[in-house]
């Protein structure tokens, strides 16, 4: 039985270069940067390296790049190391009500701090509205966090229209961009979009767990969340994890060199897969048709429960999400923002695919779907 990976908004195979990479690093350029001998200097390049290779990726000229363990703490220190930079200047901080939960309770935590933080709501189609959301900014608002792409339905946001507006009606607000789910798979310019702290993470684009790093532009300031040492500028002390860092930057790099050819054959697979689910009844489609990454594809399957259907495709070595695997199996806070009924919210799966995923995949997928649809017992409601 063929294994068909389709969940990689959750995760993705890490590429088999990088993880040579990795190991290599791991076993033979072991050194600590900080080291002031030979070792560690070959360390601190292999950083320097990636740096450069990131920033690349990102269409940044200049700026820092800080190295965390993944997208959640990036977004965190983002957002609270951004709102504490700017407190003099302001309280507002706007965000989505469909950000992903690091940011949501990085937000959640600036409330209780007392920052006036508003949510706003997407459009039915899950798309935020770049006009409602600069009706908000106004001279107290200090940071603005919207994501470039949703992980659970792939709805691409309109930074671009956001960021080009901010500093007009905002002249003290840091424009913060999730872009975990869009780095590598749509392109970004951090220097067009003039965006000054972006998030991106390794394991969603074939680097190993435990990787992340933000950016941040060279005028903006945030203050650091953890203490003890001098590396990264003081802004996340501790000894770095070269081999990861080496890694992501490869995988960064390849990301970024493969972009469009990797996004056409996606968007065939996707393609293949929408037609074919549009023909079986009681399959619901979520995500827009515009405006949309072509690696994600969010649809109910009315009268079967999403749990269900997860594990009568994971038998047949299929993988997939019922939501964003952060949620662990909650509702989705995305599809209920989006005004989706609880039947769809319910059956709701997330199919997400990789530079690996193929159209013949794509319909031995439907076709398994079509037969849960006969096999299993509808649900009561
Ligand atoms: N932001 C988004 C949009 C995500 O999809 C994720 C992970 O699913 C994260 C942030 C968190 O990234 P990490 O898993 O690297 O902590």
């Amino acid at each position: 039985m063929e294994e068909i990976y389709f969940d990689n908004a959750a995760t993705t195979a890490v590429d088999d270069d990088v993880a040579r990479l990795a190991c290599k690093v791991m076993c033979e350029q072991y050194g600590n940067p900080s080291s002031l001998h030979s070792k560690g200097v070959e360390a601190q390049l292999l950083i320097e390296r990636a740096k450069r290779q990131l920033l690349t990726a990102l269409g940044a000229k200049s700026g820092k790049v800080i190295f965390t363990s993944g997208g959640t703490e990036a977004n965190n220190l983002a957002i609270l190391g951004g709102a504490s930079a700017q407190k003099r200047r302001g309280s507002r901080v706007i965000t989505t009500s469909i950000e992903h939960s690091s940011v949501i309770d990085s937000a959640e935590e600036l409330k209780k701090q007392g920052f006036d933080v508003i949510e706003l709501p997407p459009e039915p189609n899950g798309v935020i509205s770049a006009e409602k959301l600069l009706a908000l900014c106004n001279e107290d608002t200090i940071l603005v966090s919207v994501m470039a792409a949703n992980n659970e339905i792939g709805t691409v946001q309109p930074i671009d229209r956001i960021a080009r507006s901010l500093k007009r009606l905002s002249p003290n607000a840091l424009m913060h961009v999730d872009a975990v789910q869009a780095f590598g798979k749509m392109p970004l310019s951090v220097n067009s979009l003039g965006v000054d702290l972006m998030t991106v993470s390794g394991h969603k684009i074939h680097a190993p767990k435990g990787i992340g790093a933000l950016y941040i532009a060279d005028k903006a300031r945030i203050t650091p969340r953890q203490f003890g040492g001098g590396q990264q500028g003081r802004l996340r002390p501790g000894t770095e994890s070269v081999p990861l860092i080496a890694a992501f930057g490869f995988a960064a790099q390849k990301a970024q060199q493969n972009l469009a050819e990797n996004a056409a054959m996606v968007a065939k697979t996707k393609a293949e897969l929408l037609g074919l689910l549009g023909g079986i009844e009681g399959i619901v489609i979520n995500s827009p048709e515009q405006s949309c990454l072509p690696y994600v594809l969010n649809c109910s399957v009315l009268g079967y429960r999403s749990e269900t259907l997860l594990h009568f495709l994971e038998a047949k070595g299929i993988y997939v999400s019922s939501g964003s695997a952060c949620s662990m199996g909650a509702k989705s806070h995305v599809l209920a923002a989006m005004g989706k009924t609880p039947a769809e919210i319910d059956s709701a799966l997330r199919i997400s695919f990789s530079k690996y995923s193929t159209t013949e995949q794509a319909r031995i997928f439907a076709e398994q779907i079509k037969s849960a649809m006969q096999t299993l017992r509808r649900s009561d409601r």
